[in-house]
């Protein structure tokens, strides 16, 4: 005989990376619903939500795009975070409107010991005439194709944040809306341009390690940030704990029960918790937010999508390279690159690493790593190899779970909710860890239409005592670069199969 612990919730949310953490502290905080998380790791947000770049998109990267929607996605996010998480949070979520001319309210953010946000700037870095991308190719399609991005990169940018839309609605935000970041205004002024010393030294290092002399580059400071996603994944959780949702780690899934005839309605999930007890979970609702684990969840659902799984590849250097935020906004993927410098306070030290990326792949399912070259190749033209390699560097990939355009050229970076209609359950995938205040909202939104949902008034403020909060210190994962910092102190012989010591 199997025994099994029979158990009632109502909402259930499998995944326990920031889709699922943040659902769950949503619905906790605008909800009566009881709701348990089930995390299969040993603790939440060791999957992609522990090994990104920690970038804040606030649709800067996504500016060039000839389509206009994934960085509407990063304004609409802004949007979400200022309503909904700014007010709530404090000073930890630190990014708010300030009147930048009169009666013109924009996104900025604001120095606090324990914010989500750094207020370094990020710049993003644009080629223009003789830059070594386009003196290579010496294509005029390429020069075109340049000057059509920029042109859409200040327009863009210049209608969000440039100070022509004022973010304020009284109590509220508004974003800009799709139309208007997409009319034609004319390019200057442009108010984002920036000066920044450290940026043209490295610029003119790169244009010379192609022997070439200095080229025109334009920087723009851009509303992006780095972001401390270990505050952000412990924030919620404690305000979830707060609001009494359960999570539960080291879970193995063994079954999930349903109705099998018409549109699938689950009844239970069996799973074994982290002691080896089996457990017979009934719930109203499933939210599956598993990461890169989705794939055979929704095929056991009948939902069809299109995942992609990819490898990217990132490189940490300690101490930093430079305290300068850039990327690279080439047309052409091999010149891709970017530089963030992460700052966080950790058990009482202060941390300060670089981390490297750029926009290249590989499928997940080939037997190939991502490859760590052009990102050291980058870096030493930006940074000269002897900085580079007198540092501590660990090169490691991480896989991209991305849903899959009708335009097969085209990476989606947009947020995911799907279900079937009459069903009891919702899959969801982020697309980007800044989209959770977007994800979390539209969630509950699609709750609502699959059951009748107990609303209430959230509270003003998270109740977020040193215990709630020390516990969820335990429940979350330090971010991967942390975690090799910590596990290789200076010093120590750096070993490992996935890791790369110099
Ligand atoms: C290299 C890289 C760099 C990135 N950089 C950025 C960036 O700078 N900024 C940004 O906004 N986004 C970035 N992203 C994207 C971002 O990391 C992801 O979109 C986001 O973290 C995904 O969150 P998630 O909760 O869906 O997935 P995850 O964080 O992977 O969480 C899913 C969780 O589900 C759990 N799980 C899976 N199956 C089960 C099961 N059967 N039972 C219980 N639990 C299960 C997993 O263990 C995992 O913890 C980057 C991604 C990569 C790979």
């Amino acid at each position: 005989m199997t025994l099994s612990q029979i158990e009632a919730v109502d909402a259930v949310i499998v995944g326990g990376g920031i889709a699922g953490i943040a659902i769950a502290e949503y619905l906790a905080r605008h909800t009566s619903l009881r709701l348990r998380v089930l995390e299969q790791a040993p603790r939440l947000g060791l999957g992609a939500s522990g090994k990104l770049e920690g970038w804040f998109h606030t649709g800067g990267l996504y500016s060039g795009q000839d389509d206009g929607q994934t960085f509407m996605n990063c304004v609409n996010s802004l949007e979400d975070l200022l309503n909904h998480y700014a007010p709530h949070f404090g000073a930890r979520c630190n990014f708010r409107l300030q009147e930048t001319a009169p009666a013109v309210w924009e996104p900025q953010i604001f120095s606090s010991a324990d914010g989500w946000f750094n207020p370094n700037p990020v710049y993003l870095i644009h080629p223009q005439s003789h830059c070594p991308e386009l003196s290579r190719s010496g294509l005029q399609g390429d020069r075109v194709q340049m000057e059509l991005q920029r042109q859409r990169v200040f327009r863009r940018l210049e209608a969000a944040y440039g100070g022509r839309h004022n973010w304020s609605r009284g109590e509220t935000c508004l974003a800009p809306t799709y139309a208007q970041v997409e009319q034609d205004m004319g390019l200057p002024p442009v108010s984002l341009l920036a000066e920044n010393l450290a940026l043209q030294d490295y610029c003119r290092r790169f244009d010379q390690s192609f022997q070439q002399p200095p080229s025109d580059y334009a920087f723009l400071r851009c509303r992006d940030a780095a972001m401390d996603t270990y505050a952000i994944l412990r924030d919620l959780t404690a305000s979830a704990l707060s609001e009494g949702v359960e999570f539960e780690t080291g879970v193995t899934l063994e079954k999930m029960n349903g109705d099998r005839y018409g549109p699938v309605r689950l009844k239970s999930l069996v799973y074994r918790g982290a002691g080896g007890a089996r457990k017979h979970l009934k719930a109203q609702i499933f939210i599956f937010a598993a990461g890169q684990s989705l794939g055979p969840i929704l095929e056991e659902l009948h939902l069809r999508a299109r995942l992609k799984r990819n490898l990217s590849a990132m490189i940490v250097a300690y101490p930093a390279l430079s305290e300068v935020n850039f990327v690279r906004m080439s047309t052409k993927n091999a010149f891709h690159f970017n530089h963030f410098v992460q700052s966080v306070q950790r058990r009482g030290k202060r941390l300060t690493y670089s981390l490297l990326a750029n926009s290249g792949y590989a499928s997940a399912d080939s037997p190939e790593n991502a490859d760590i070259e052009p990102l050291l190749e980058s870096a030493e033209r930006y940074f000269g190899a002897e900085a580079l390699y007198n540092r501590r560097l660990w090169g490691y990939d991480c896989v991209k779970t991305e849903l899959v355009s009708d335009d097969e050229q085209k990476r989606r970076y947009s947020y995911w909710i799907e279900s079937a209609p009459s069903s009891n359950y919702l899959c969801v995938l982020p697309g980007k860890f800044s989209f959770f205040p977007t994800v979390a909202l539209q969630t509950f939104q699609r709750l609502k239409s699959l059951i009748p949902v107990p609303v209430v008034a959230p509270p003003s403020s998270p109740r977020l005592s040193s215990t709630v909060l020390a516990e969820a210190e335990k429940l979350v994962g330090l971010p991967y670069p942390q975690q090799l910092l910590e596990e290789h102190p200076p010093g120590a012989v750096e070993a490992g199969s996935d890791k790369m010591a110099l």
